[in-house]
Formats: C-alpha cells, sequence, structure tokens
C-alpha cells in the first residue's frame, strides 16, 4: 500500500516561511547569532538571494538531498520529496529522515530506518555510508548515499548530507536485462539439450525438464501424432500429469475435442480450467489432477502438424504472455528437433533394412556360386570326354557344338571362381612368393600373344631395366593380369595395340596396360571398380560380361598393399590401367622367375 500524506500535517516549506527565511529575521534573532550587528538590508537580500538560488538548483534535481544533524533531525531538504507522490510536504525542520519518508511507520521492523540508524552510526564514528533498497512503502528502489559536512563551516559537528536516489528505473531495467539474459541461457540449454538427444522421446524429455526454469508449471507434456494410426502419443510428461496423461498412452483425437472446438492442432490458452461450460475428456482429467490455467501449442514442421505441447498450472490465470512466447519457442525447437529425429529414425529403419537385403544378396551370390562349381566341373569333364571322341565319334556339327559348349562352360567357371576368389581374399592368407616382374610378363605375353592376333591386335612390352623382383601370389597377379587383357582385348577394335609397360619408383613398382579402345568417360572412371558395375549394360550390348573383374582386380592389389586405377582420355580414345604394388611387396634382392 502507498502511504498517503496529510498535507495538513505541517506548516507550508516555503522561502518565505519565517522559519526559513533570513529576510525578516531581527538582527537579534537566534538564528543570525554569529553574524555582524550591523549588516544591512542589503546585505540581507545578497544572503537571501543566494540562499534562494541555491534552494531552486536544489529543488531542481531528481535525488532528495538533505542535511541531516546528529540526530538524524533535519536541518534542510529539497523539495523533490514532494515529486515523490507524497503529497505537499510543508515543513521539515527538526523532522527525522524516516519520518518524513515513512510519516505512519512504527520503525521497529523498517529496513529504512535501520538503514539511516546505520548511517548515524557511521557519521559519529566520522565514516560516510551508503545503502540499497526496495521501499515498499514508497515502492521505489532507494539508493542511499551520506556523506559528512566537513566541519568549519558553522555547522554542527556531525551534521550529514543524506542524498537519496530513485533508482527504481534502473533496477528494473536490469532486472530486465537479467531476466533476458537467463532466458537466453535457459533457451540455449534447452537448445543444446534437444540436440544431443536423438529420439522424440529424448527430446521431448529434454525440453520439459529445462522449460521448468522459464515456465513454472504444474504439468507439462509432449503429445506426437501419428497419421497413420490416427492417434496421438505422449511422448513426455511429467508426474503431475494424472496415470492417464502419461508416457506411452495414446489417444483418439476426439479425447481431445471439446464443443467450443478446443483441438490439439490449434493454440488456445484457458485462464481457468474451472469456469469452462464445455470440457473435453482430455480437460476433465486435468481438472480432476487440480490444473486450473492451461495452454496448448500445436509443434508445426515443415507445416505439417506433428503433435503438441501442453503446459498446465494449479492456479487460475497463472500463465503471463511472456509465458505463452517462451511457450512458443520452445514448441519450435521441439517441432524442428522431433521432425530431424522422426526423419533419422526412417532413414536408419530403411538403412538396416537395406543392409539386410545386401546381405541375403551377398549370401545368395555367394552360395548359387558355390553350387555352381561341381556342376561345371562335371559338365567340362563330359565335353572333354565328349569332344575327344571317348564316348562315340562325333560328326562335325557336335564337334561344333561341342567347342561352343566348352567356351560358355569356361566362362561360367571362370565367373564363378571370380565371384568365389573376390570373397576368399576378405579371409584367406596370401600364397605369396618372390616373382621376377620381366620374366612374369615375358610369359604372360607369350601365353596372351596367340588370343590377341587372333583378335587382329598386337601386344608389346616395355620392361625398365633392373626392376625390383616382387613378393605377391603369382596366382592372383594372374588373375589381375587375365581381367585386364581380357578386357583391353574386349574394348579393343580389329588392328588396335596394347602395350604392357612396367617400371619402378623409390616406392612402388608400378604396372601399365594401355589400349586404344572405346575409352572410359571421365565420371566413370572409379565407378567401374564397383562391383558389378558396367558402362554398357543392357542386352544389345556388344560386350558381354558381369562387371566383376575390375572390382576383384582392386581387392587383389589392396591385399598386397598395393592401388589401383584407370585412366582415358575420353571415349573412342583408349584407356591405361595402373597397378602400384609398395616396394615392401617387392624383393630387392635375387630374382626369380614366377
Ligand atoms: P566386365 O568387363 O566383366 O563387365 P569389369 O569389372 O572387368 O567387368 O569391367 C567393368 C566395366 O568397366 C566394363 O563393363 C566396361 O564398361 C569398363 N571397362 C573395363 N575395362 C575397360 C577397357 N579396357 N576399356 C573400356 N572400358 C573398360
Amino acid at each position: 500500500m502507498v502511504q498517503r500524506y496529510a498535507s495538513a500535517r505541517v506548516t507550508p516549506l516555503t522561502h518565505s516561511s519565517p522559519r526559513f527565511s533570513v529576510r525578516g529575521l531581527a538582527p537579534q534573532d537566534p538564528e543570525l547569532a554569529g553574524y555582524p550587528d550591523d549588516l544591512s538590508s542589503s546585505t540581507f537580500r545578497v544572503i537571501e538571494r543566494a540562499k534562494q538560488e541555491w534552494e531552486a538548483t536544489a529543488d531542481a534535481l531528481p535525488e532528495l538531498i538533505c542535511l541531516v544533524d546528529a540526530r538524524g533531525l533535519i536541518i534542510r531538504a529539497n523539495r523533490t520529496i514532494e515529486t515523490w507522490n507524497l503529497g505537499r510536504v510543508v515543513a521539515v525542520k527538526d523532522l527525522s529522515l524516516h519520518r518524513l519518508l515513512h510519516p505512519a511507520c512504527t520503525g521497529a521492523a523498517c529496513e529504512l530506518e535501520r538503514g539511516l540508524r546505520q548511517i548515524r552510526l557511521s557519521a559519529s564514528a566520522g565514516q560516510s555510508a551508503q545503502f540499497e533498497m526496495w521501499d515498499a512503502l514508497l515502492r521505489r528502489h532507494l539508493l542511499v548515499n551520506a556523506r559528512l559536512v566537513a566541519s568549519g563551516r558553522g555547522l554542527s559537528p556531525s551534521a550529514t548530507v543524506i542524498v537519496i536516489q530513485d533508482v527504481t528505473e534502473r533496477k528494473r531495467a536490469e532486472e530486465a536485462l537479467r531476466l533476458s539474459a537467463e532466458r537466453l541461457r535457459a533457451m540455449n540449454d534447452i537448445q543444446q539439450a534437444i540436440l544431443a538427444a536423438h529420439s522424440p522421446e529424448g527430446i521431448a524429455e529434454a525440453a520439459l525438464t529445462r522449460m521448468l526454469r522459464l515456465v513454472p508449471f504444474r504439468h507439462a507434456r509432449v503429445t506426437l501424432y501419428d497419421p497413420d494410426l490416427n492417434e496421438f502419443f505422449v511422448v513426455a510428461a511429467d508426474a503431475n500429469g494424472g496415470a492417464r496423461l502419461r508416457p506411452g498412452q495414446s489417444y483418439r483425437e476426439d479425447v481431445f475435442q471439446s464443443c467450443d472446438g478446443r483441438e490439439p492442432r490449434a493454440f488456445y490458452a484457458i485462464e481457468d480450467l474451472g469456469k469452462l461450460a464445455n470440457v473435453s475428456a482430455v480437460e476433465e482429467q486435468l481438472l480432476s489432477d487440480g490444473l486450473r490455467a492451461y495452454f496448448n501449442i500445436p509443434l508445426i514442421a515443415e507445416r505439417e502438424f506433428i503433435g503438441s505441447l501442453a503446459i498446465g498450472a494449479d492456479r487460475p490465470g497463472w500463465f503471463t504472455a511472456e509465458h505463452i512466447e517462451i511457450g512458443r519457442e520452445i514448441a519450435d525447437l521441439l517441432a524442428i528437433a522431433t521432425r530431424q529425429a522422426q526423419l533419422y529414425g526412417k532413414l536408419k529403419r530403411a538403412n538396416q533394412d537395406l543392409g539386410a537385403a545386401l546381405q541375403a544378396k551377398e549370401e545368395m551370390i555367394q552360395a548359387v556360386s558355390h553350387e555352381l562349381r561341381t556342376p561345371l566341373i562335371i559338365i567340362k569333364g563330359y565335353v572333354d570326354l565328349l569332344s575327344e571322341g571317348m564316348l562315340g565319334a562325333l560328326n562335325q556339327e557336335q564337334v561344333d557344338a561341342m567347342a561352343a559348349l566348352d567356351t560358355h562352360a569356361n566362362r561360367l567357371t571362370t565367373l564363378v571362381n571370380q565371384v568365389l576368389t573376390l570373397k576368399e581374399i576378405e579371409t584367406t592368407r596370401l600364397s605369396k612368393m618372390t616373382i621376377d616382374p620381366a620374366a612374369w610378363l615375358g610369359e604372360v605375353v607369350r601365353a596372351w600373344s596367340l588370343l590377341i592376333e587372333r583378335g587382329g591386335l598386337r601386344i608389346s612390352l616395355e620392361v625398365s631395366p633392373n626392376l625390383p623382383s616382387l613378393l605377391a601370389d603369382p596366382n592372383l597377379l594372374n588373375q589381375v593380369m587375365y581381367n585386364l587383357l581380357g578386357n583391353a582385348v574386349k574394348f579393343s577394335p580389329h588392328g588396335g595395340a596394347i602395350t604392357i609397360r612396367a617400371w619402378a619408383t623409390r616406392q612402388e613398382f608400378v604396372l601399365a596396360i594401355a589400349d586404344c579402345g572405346i575409352g572410359i568417360p571421365s565420371d566413370k572412371l572409379e565407378l567401374i571398380f564397383e562391383r558389378f558395375y558396367r558402362i554398357h549394360t543392357g542386352l544389345n550390348t556388344a560386350f558381354g560380361g558381369l562387371g566383376i573383374g575390375l572390382t576383384l582386380c582392386r581387392a587383389i592389389v589392396s591385399a598386397h598393399g598395393g592401388r589401383m586405377w584407370a585412366e582415358s582420355v575420353g571415349e573412342g580414345q583408349g584407356s591405361t590401367f595402373y597397378v602400384a604394388l609398395p616396394v615392401e611387396a617387392a624383393e630387392q634382392t635375387r630374382p626369380s622367375a614366377g
């Protein structure tokens, strides 16, 4: 309550008041004690003017300034007190400052009185003092400063100037600043916690537990909507929502709907649940849990409704506009993070499904290849027997048919072996031995020359002198050469040339197989090493193949600690395949033929 001051209580404090005016005093007046007897009236006028100027200056200040004696009684005060809504103050002399400010206060437990007493004590010890307080009677925040007046100015000893500043506005601004910093900090905390959580449940839980710092509630709940089931699921809630509003519970939409159109998809705030004429089933539950004030904010992600955040308190009208604003900010964060977590969850499940499908495909390829191996051996065996006439003489047509059968059985065998080798490389140890690269490559060229010439192609070999010997698995290295030369022949036109070059750097032994064939587009140079990848696919392609050869080559080279890549100037301009094996895999000493 603001203290009211009776204006009739004291006599007017005016400049013409005889108690405060120099003018009108007789020279024998005790107030003039110490002045010379022969002061002329013009001297009085000068003094009076100076006094009025000072009073006018002091009255214009926003601070309450007063001079008090050792007992704390006012000697002089400016008029600022009148602007503090205290009514008209008419006389202050010999009034205590506390009485002036709190006329009806007994002073027993008054903080202002205590502070002013402390000032008197400090003054008696010759010290200045200061204190700050919220004055509930004046409804102002006061900053009180007391300074001793230097003696020797004709004033009583221990006279003190007390300056009281009204710092309410400054304090209010400071408090607003503190609150907004606190809100920012808390929002930041919520954001961090939400980002650290990965499931919609974790996100909602993180938001609710931290929200309490900013919005004092009794019940808060995050409900997510499942459009497939057309149901709402409570994903997080504090313990005050009653059993029916706990996490894990689900509802159909109609339990939220009231006759007044309140529903989870729209924002609404209720001052007092108890005063509603029509309540929904959920509101009825909230009421029975003792909740009165309540608001609901829909969670919207990418313009889609995904759920709602509901907050309740047990006192009607409890929530302020600021609480609702904070609720909205948190709802925005929740919506974005929840949507991301939902998408992440979907992606993870899809990834797991894909992983399982790939695994199944892998296992099937392995199983089929394995199962094909034995029948292929048998087919090949009978083809050999038949071709050699061991099962009776064949006519020319039958001989040709057997030759075709043999070629295709060989292709199938190669394929099956490649698939199985690819798997084996991951698990089996390499059978390494020392290989003389020049001798090995010479043998490779000899073995391929007939086939290459039959295809109307030429092959040449360029080997640098003094190459270090290789420490490698010869079967696997032969497999690499088989695939690379096979491709070079397959993708080269009639009359083209194939070149094999070998050289060594300080770190690597390098092998390049170049052809003048159809070339490879630059964006496919890496893709061709992926399993089952082929540039020219489809039934109409002139080139057969399964797209496993280069994958196997790279796997073999990698198993030797080396690297493999392809280069091509472009389509129709030929390709070069490089194999680089580390010199650790090469032995500098005694080379021997592989
Ligand atoms: P395949 O030859 O059985 O299809 P590879 O893994 O050996 O399988 O090769 C994959 C693809 O890389 C080939 O289908 C082809 O498109 C391309 N390719 C490989 N070698 C060459 C080459 N020398 N010239 C042009 N393209 C090639």
